[in-house]
């Protein structure tokens, strides 16, 4: 089978690597890929939101299956172009069209989504500018922190917890000014919870699914978690609170439900589905559903699938998902991801990245990371993931530090904290 996988990450490598175990692949692209990708297939430099450049590759290489590793396309409508164009329909796509993607596509439309269908969530209202006024004094009814939330995509930074009112009423109206575009034409104030987070994965062929191991991602640049939001900076597999009577809640009264409320509301989903969950003294709630794997989660979870990925996601396409079971690799996987100099602020790129023949152990998945010249070189915030196996989490853990020692680039940064809270 020829496979196109779209997107650049450490994600993307992650499942490149995956797929290229797979007794069906014959064949994989990855567009537009990095480093990392690039000996487990081939790279080809496109931007996915191009569809017109997606269906040229598609129907030159003669392509079978394209899963999306981002939520841009597919909240774009990525399978919904597939479907409409009679030269692309015979092509399944991986991920939702665009009626499932509003569930990370609009935060309104998921709150909405989980309240109709009984989902445990945060209290929430809606503002826009026509009922801002009804918004401030909603504020006013509400005890601090304040959580003002983007209702559309806005690269990981349109959520905001402040911790006074007349700061909270001032970035209202400033989001509402267009403080992230028209990602924040609509925003959703919540409810305040407090707990430890965990992300949750499924795969759904829009009746059955599975569930993948569950991660918990370290989203804080500093130590102890703390100071400026990444896009992650590390993730451990499984996660120690997340016992059998956990996950049980979570099943019943989260996943089951978002599975068969898509099915009420004539939503075909047909794809991962990423479920931020927080744990409030025992008890699973929702924080946001994403529609596709989350980053740096992936880079500890696939190593713990030991199913045939392909094989998956050819019984997804086929509607016959619930013909398979999840078969997981008991040993624990840590992710530490490595960045570059002042990320998440300014930082360069194109600093050479050394030592990475040296590594011994552990599987290095690249982010923003380019070849030129047969070199690696940095090309991003978060350059790449070291992830490891091992007998527990701090074995594991042991692994990625000693590999992480042998390699090096200019302004290498990372934290040395993860999974020091479980
Ligand atoms: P991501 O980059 O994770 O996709 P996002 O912009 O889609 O983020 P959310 O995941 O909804 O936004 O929120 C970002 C973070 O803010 C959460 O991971 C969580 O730490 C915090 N948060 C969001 N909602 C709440 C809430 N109701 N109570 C407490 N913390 C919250």
């Amino acid at each position: 089978m020829i496979v196109l996988l779209l997107g650049s990450g450490g994600r993307e490598n992650a499942i490149a690597w995956k797929l290229n175990q797979s007794k069906h692949l014959t064949k994989l692209f990855i567009a537009p890929g990095n480093a990392g990708t690039d000996p487990l297939g081939y790279n080809v430099n496109l931007n996915p939101n191009d569809f017109q450049a997606v269906k040229k590759l598609v129907l030159e290489e003669k392509i079978d299956m394209v899963v999306v590793g981002p939520e841009e396309p597919l909240v774009r409508g990525i399978k919904d172009f597939f479907l409409n164009d009679p030269d692309l329909a015979r092509v399944p796509v991986i991920g939702p069209a665009e009626d499932g993607a509003r569930l990370e596509g609009s935060k309104d439309f998921a709150k909405d989504f989980m309240k109709r269908h009984k989902i445990p969530t945060a209290a929430y209202f809606t503002v826009t500018a026509g009922n801002l006024e009804q918004g401030i004094a909603h504020l006013n009814t509400m005890k601090a922190p304040y959580v003002l939330k983007a209702d559309g995509l806005a690269a990981g930074k349109g959520v905001l917890i402040i911790d006074n009112l007349p700061e909270a009423e001032a970035e209202l109206r400033a989001m509402l000014g267009g403080k992230f575009g028209q990602a924040s034409s609509r925003v959703v104030i919540e409810e305040f919870l407090s707990g430890i987070e965990l992300s949750v994965f499924v795969l759904t062929d829009g009746d059955s699914y599975l569930i993948l191991p569950e991660a918990k991602d370290y989203k804080r640049i500093g130590e102890g978690d703390t100071g400026l939001n990444t896009g992650g900076m590390g993730a451990v597999s499984p996660v120690p609170f997340a016992n059998k009577e956990f996950m049980q809640k979570v099943e019943n009264r989260i996943i089951r439900p978002t599975v068969e409320g898509l099915k009420k509301d004539d939503i075909l989903y047909k794809g991962f589905i990423f479920f931020g969950l927080i744990n409030v003294d025992g008890e699973p709630y929702v924080i946001e559903y994403n529609v596709r794997m989350g980053d740096p989660e992936t880079e500890a979870v696939m190593p713990r699938i030991k199913n045939d990925l392909l094989e998956l996601f050819k019984a997804v396409a086929k509607g016959e998902l619930k013909k398979h079971e999840m078969e997981i690799d008991p040993r624990p996987v840590t992710a530490v991801m490595l960045v570059a100099g002042g990320y998440p602020g300014d930082y360069e790129k194109g600093h050479q990245i050394n030592g990475l023949h040296r590594v011994k152990g552990s599987m290095v998945f690249h982010a923003g990371t380019v070849l030129k010249n047969e070199k690696v070189l940095t090309n991003g915030g978060r350059v790449m993931a070291v992830s490891s196996y091992g007998r527990d989490m701090e074995d594991a853990l042991d692994a990625c530090y000693r590999n992480i020692e042998v390699i090096d680039y200019e302004g290498m940064n990372y934290r040395s904290d993860i999974g020091f809270d479980l």
